[in-house]
């Protein structure tokens, strides 16, 4: 980039820079090499991949989350004057990087809530797609929001698009927010065969390409049970007010319905690089020729209310968050280890709503008012959940 851009360019930190929003973050930089300009870049195990990025973008800092890859990271980038960090300190430092302007948060679950609360302080802009820890830690995220003076965009599609809608409106007239779900790989599958499903069939998403955990939660609808949590708190709205709706599609991305009856909603093909660059540009927008809708070739669009038997996940998200307190942390918590078991078919596809319902019965619903509460709580229902010892189903 040519020195006298530098100034101009909106400065990035990607937290989470390996994964599929981290990498599609990138792909958006790339298409705005003069207007945006990468400060730190962080990834878990990936350092490889990490490595390229950082002679591709030239950050100032790179971190990598797993502390026995450091070695490797450090030699790797040693002359280049890029400095190396690991573990959970390293991202906290690369959220709070004193240069980034935006902190793009797309580390996937728990693990980002720190590097978050950390940006948070800092008083940054987050681009936030780590929904896990507006779940986790929602009271305490708008309470810093506030006494930081952060701000929060949404980066999840159907919260942008809501986002979106809301531009140059009042939260006083809204009624209600229509969040849309495609139902995922198994919305016409018989029930009777849930039990069968394996990790290769519930991988397979029909509408999204994305990271294995948050594949899992769209087959399950766990995802949009976290969303209407997520959507509670950055839309601050009461659970009541928050509705799903499956739409197969994916096409409408989510809707607000207003007091005087008027339906805003925003639509796109299926493409996360399209409210990835909103959240980078906001308020502007900035052109870019993402595929676009071919309009005469849709036949339809298709809404159906979602079926609670058979997607027992999202009735578990709306009870959590009704419940209050710790429930959604416990919700969570539960959630990634039941998917992360399933991934390794150590327990069926219908055991991840079975082990989520025990740890909501079993795990005591105590007050957690800090980030250390809500890490014992999450570590306390992680245990929970790996004592039941589960052996291979056969
Ligand atoms: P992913 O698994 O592809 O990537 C996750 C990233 O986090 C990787 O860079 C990984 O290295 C890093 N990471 C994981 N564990 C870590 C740890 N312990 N310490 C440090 N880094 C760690 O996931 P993804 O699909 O990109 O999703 C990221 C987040 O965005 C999730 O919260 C997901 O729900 C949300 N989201 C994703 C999509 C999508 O299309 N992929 C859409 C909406 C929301
Ligand atoms: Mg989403």
């Amino acid at each position: 980039m040519d020195e006298s851009n530098r100034a101009l360019a909106r400065r990035l930190s990607i937290l989470g820079s390996t994964g599929s929003i981290g990498t599609q973050t990138l792909d958006i930089v790339r298409l705005f090499p003069e207007r945006f300009q990468v400060v730190a870049l962080t990834g878990g195990s990936n350092a490889s991949l990490l490595i390229e990025q950082a002679f591709q973008f030239k950050p100032s800092l790179v971190a990598i989350g797993d502390v026995a890859q450091y070695k490797q990271v450090a030699e790797a980038l040693a002359g280049t004057g890029i400095r190396v960090v690991a573990g959970e300190e390293g991202l906290k430092e690369a959220a709070a990087h004193p240069e980034a302007e935006v902190v793009v948060a797309a580390v996937v679950g728990f693990a980002g809530l720190a590097p978050v609360l950390e940006a948070i302080r800092a008083g940054k802009v987050i681009a936030l797609a780590n929904k896990e820890t507006l779940v986790v830690a929602g009271a305490l995220i708008q309470e810093w929001i506030a006494r930081y003076k952060a701000t929060l965009i949404p980066v999840d599609s159907e919260h942008s698009a809501i986002f979106q809608c809301l531009v140059g409106e009042s939260m006083d007239w809204v009624e209600s927010l229509i969040l849309t779900a495609s139902g995922g790989p198994f919305r016409t599958r018989p029930l009777e065969t849930f039990a069968q499903i394996t990790p290769e069939e519930a991988l397979r998403h029909p509408n999204w390409s994305m990271g294995a955990k948050i594949t899992i939660d769209s087959a399950t609808m766990m995802n949009k049970g976290l969303e209407v949590i997520e959507a509670h708190w950055l839309f601050n709205i009461p659970v009541e007010r928050i509705e799903v709706l499956v739409h197969p599609q994916s096409i409408v991305h989510s809707m607000v319905t207003f007091r005087d009856g008027s339906v805003k909603a925003q639509l796109g093909l299926p493409d996360m690089r399209i409210p990835i660059q909103y959240a980078l540009t906001y308020p502007e927008r900035w052109e870019a020729h993402h595929p676009r809708i071919n309009w005469s070739q849709l036949r339809q669009l298709e809404f159906e209310a979602p079926d609670m038997q058979r997607f027992p996940c999202l009735r578990l998200a709306y009870q959590a968050l009704e419940a209050g307190g710790v429930a959604p942390a416990v919700l969570n918590a539960a959630n990634e280890e039941a998917v992360q078991l399933f991934l390794e078919g150590r327990i069926g596809f219908m055991d991840i709503p079975r082990w989520i319902e025990g740890a909501l019965e079993q795990i005591p619903l105590q007050e957690a008012r800090s980030l250390e509460d809500l890490q014992a709580v999450d570590s306390q229902t992680r245990q929970w959940i790996r004592e039941l010892n589960p052996l291979p189903t056969d």
